[in-house]
């Protein structure tokens, strides 16, 4: 077995109780994940500080110098020994508050040592509280003497002596050990053409960086490599599954699409609906099997774009079935296209948990018999029941509230996959969006349609609510509608719950001459759907809700978004929520309301909010504030991989260039079976031990 693959418990310094700690708390096992384990930051021992130059701004000061006098000072639990140290032109004061008798034992005045620690200020005087000190003689060895690496650990990781400063002492040996050299993960080509360190020298320098420009350039290398292979993983997959998987043709533009297009469209397209409805249609008669993501800000119309590319099947002899994330989503797609289908004549149904057995008996019947066209529903559609004569396309709503395993169910309804297109309304960025769903092609609607009017945002005190109310009574008395909503976070239920309710019976007593309507997570299904549909209908004017509403949900009457407590909700989040208004052709309002104390993140969130509308613009934000980890719609799928050093939201250029030399690679050789790329295949067989594979499962 080679080096690298060794466990590390027959490491210099580690052995069995220490390894198993690692192996626990940070998922390593070998030499390899060990020199994987980069520092989080650096801090710069190079350079020794005279006691003149000190500022409270120093995150650290590195000082040469003697101790003159060791003072304790009160009694019992109060105590703390004090130190005058001096550099020989000025003193400073240096504090313990605990192991005062190991000091006292093993630091003695007039023997020169290197003190390191935060400056901080008291009294007026500045002082270091438990600093780090080293004798001359024990200074550092010279590869410490630059960039001090720190680690990531844990609470346990420290109680076992492997605190940074531990992982340090196992790390230097390791290095020292791998000097020699160790395998190359890259082609010496690919080092050549982007001008990259090599492996042992970047890994070297990445945990005992000589100076800035060496670890900035070691940086670069395993960023790259990071990428490179990611990119590389998802358009191999890309590649395989065209190999294959073979789609079904849809050849024909037919009796449906046709009707529908001259006789049934209530509007004319948008350019951009246009657009991706080539593009969809493409791929459905390119002879692949289609696995396609509709990018469309709320309101840009991706409803109807999904309901003609479902015509485009049925004129092919095919099934189509649309699922969604809820059962208020569901009904309301279901209504939308059955209203715009008027007397075409296709057979729609819907699904949902809470579809009677009698009817569920005979939508089942109808399914396997071909009888139905479309299909649309819940997750109740994924149920084993639920058999196709031949389905040939399936189109999925707010794909990212579905889980992996419902998702791949879909795929097996039918001999071959069907072709898939999952629609999302929470744009995702392009570095994202490439490696998340690096091998679905991407449609984006970046138009909406014609005579929308903006979206006005404004940022309200709570403290001004009553303010509110007049604004409210004008715009119901303008025939428009309202919403108010309330964040529902799991840890802090029952207040979130009283919260909705107290807000709904203020408003109830204010606005006493109207009605409202109330939709709550906690509510039957049945109940939630009737309270719906007495705002849908215009019974009630007011709508009070939790996020329940967040996704997909029309009423283009409603022209007010109140929401409260926004500091709590995320950017992508109340993006969504704000495009629930914006529907129809009146002008519409985001209300955000907060408290006075904002943290310096909620105010940043409420600034975007209210200065655009641009949903890339705001998830472009999202990034940056929040890291990928964390966007909507990575929380739910999770990323498929781990970045160790990579940035999504800064390293966007270089994913590009890495993306381009993986791709370059694969159009030479696709397969990856020549022998100079086998470096590659064993990189990807790596790599594949912990993903997922999400070509075959979106
Ligand atoms: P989303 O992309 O958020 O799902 P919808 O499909 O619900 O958006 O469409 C939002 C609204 O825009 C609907 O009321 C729909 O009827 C309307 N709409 C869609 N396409 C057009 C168009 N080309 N011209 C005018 N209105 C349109
Ligand atoms: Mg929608």
């Amino acid at each position: 077995m080679d080096f690298l693959n060794q466990d590390i418990k027959f490491l210099t310094g580690v052995g069995p109780k220490k390894a198993e700690i690692l192996n626990k708390e940070l998922g390593i096992f070998t030499v390899e994940d060990l020199l994987r384990h980069y520092p989080y930051k650096y801090v710069d021992r190079s350079r020794f500080y005279k006691l003149r130059e000190i500022s409270e701004e120093m995150p650290f000061i590195q000082v040469k110098g003697k101790i003159l006098r060791f003072e304790k000072i009160g009694e019992g639990r109060t105590q703390r020994l004090s130190a005058m140290f001096t550099d020989g032109e000025q003193a400073i004061e240096l504090v313990w508050f605990k192991g005062i008798r190991f000091v006292t034992e093993k630091y003695k005045t007039g023997v020169e040592y290197v003190i390191f620690g935060k400056p901080s200020l008291f009294n007026g005087r500045y002082n270091i509280v438990h600093p780090e000190m080293e004798t001359v003689a024990q200074l550092p060895p010279p590869e410490m003497l630059g960039l001090q690496p720190y680690y990531n650990t844990s609470e346990k990781m420290k109680n076992h002596f492997l605190n940074s400063k531990g992982i340090q002492k196992i790390m230097l040996p390791l290095i020292r050990q791998i000097q020699g050299g160790i395998p190359e993960t890259l082609p010496a080509f690919i080092l050549q053409q982007f001008g990259l360190m090599n492996l042992t020298e970047s890994i070297t320098n990445i945990h005992f960086p000589k100076n800035n420009e060496l670890l900035s350039r070691a940086r670069q290398r395993l960023k790259f490599e990071e990428l490179f292979y990611i990119q590389l993983n998802i358009l191999h997959q890309t590649k395989w599954r065209e190999q294959h998987f073979e789609g079904f043709v849809f050849s024909r533009i037919g009796h449906f699409f046709n009707t529908f297009y001259s006789h049934h469209l209530p509007f004319e397209l948008t350019g951009a609906q246009k657009k991706v409805i080539k593009e969809i249609r493409t791929d459905m008669i390119s002879g692949h099997q289609m696995n396609r993501l509709l990018q469309g800000d709320v309101g840009s119309g991706k409803t109807l774009v999904a309901l003609m590319t479902m015509l485009i099947a049925i004129d092919n002899g095919y099934q189509a079935c649309l699922m969604a994330p809820t059962e208020i989503l569901a009904t309301q797609h279901y209504a939308t296209i059955t209203g715009m289908l008027g007397n075409l004549g296709v057979q729609v149904s819907l699904l949902t948990g809470s579809t009677r057995q009698k009817d569920r008996t005979t939508i089942h019947e109808k399914l396997s018999s071909g009888e139905m066209h479309i299909i649309i529903g819940t997750h109740a559609l994924i149920e084993d029941t639920v058999r196709f004569k031949n389905l040939g396309l399936v189109i999925i709503d707010e794909q990212h509230r579905f889980g992996v395993a419902q998702r791949s169910k879909l795929w097996g309804k039918n001999h071959k996959p069907p072709h898939v297109l999952v629609m999302t309304a929470t744009p995702i960025p392009r570095t994202l969006a490439m490696t998340l769903y690096g091998d679905l092609s991407v449609s984006v609607i970046d138009e909406l349609p014609p005579d929308r009017k903006p979206i006005q945002t404004y940022h309200y005190y709570e403290t001004k609510r009553t303010a509110l109310l007049s604004f409210i009574t004008k715009q119901i008395f303008a025939g428009r509608q309202i919403y108010v909503v309330y964040p529902l976070i799991k840890e802090s239920e029952n207040m979130d719950m009283r919260n909705l309710e107290e807000g709904f019976e203020y408003l109830h007593q204010m606005l006493p001459q109207f009605s409202i309507s109330m939709v709550h997570g906690q509510m039957k299904p049945a109940e939630k759907d009737a309270q719906m549909q007495l705002f849908i209908s215009g019974k009630t004017q007011l709508m009070v809700a939790t996020t329940v509403i967040e996704v997909g949900v029309n009423v283009p009457n409603a022209s007010v978004m109140i929401i409260e407590s926004a500091q709590r909700f995320g950017l992508s989040q109340l993006h969504q929520l704000r495009g629930r208004v914006g529907r129809g052709a009146d002008q519409s309002y985001c209300i955000l309301l907060t408290g006075v104390k904002l943290s310096a993140d909620s105010r940043k969130r409420i600034e975007i909010m209210t200065r655009t509308n641009d949903g890339f613009e705001i998830s472009e934000a999202d990034l940056q504030l929040r890291g990928p980890g964390d966007l909507e719609g990575t929380q739910q799928s999770g990323l498929p991989f781990e970045l160790k050093i990579a940035n999504l939201a800064q390293d966007g250029q270089m994913l590009e260039i890495a993306r381009h030399a993986a791709s370059d690679i694969l159009e030479k050789d696709p397969t990856l079976t020549s022998s100079e790329n086998q470096i590659f295949v064993r990189q990807l067989k790596k790599l594949k031990t912990n993903t997922i594979n999400w070509g075959a499962i979106s």
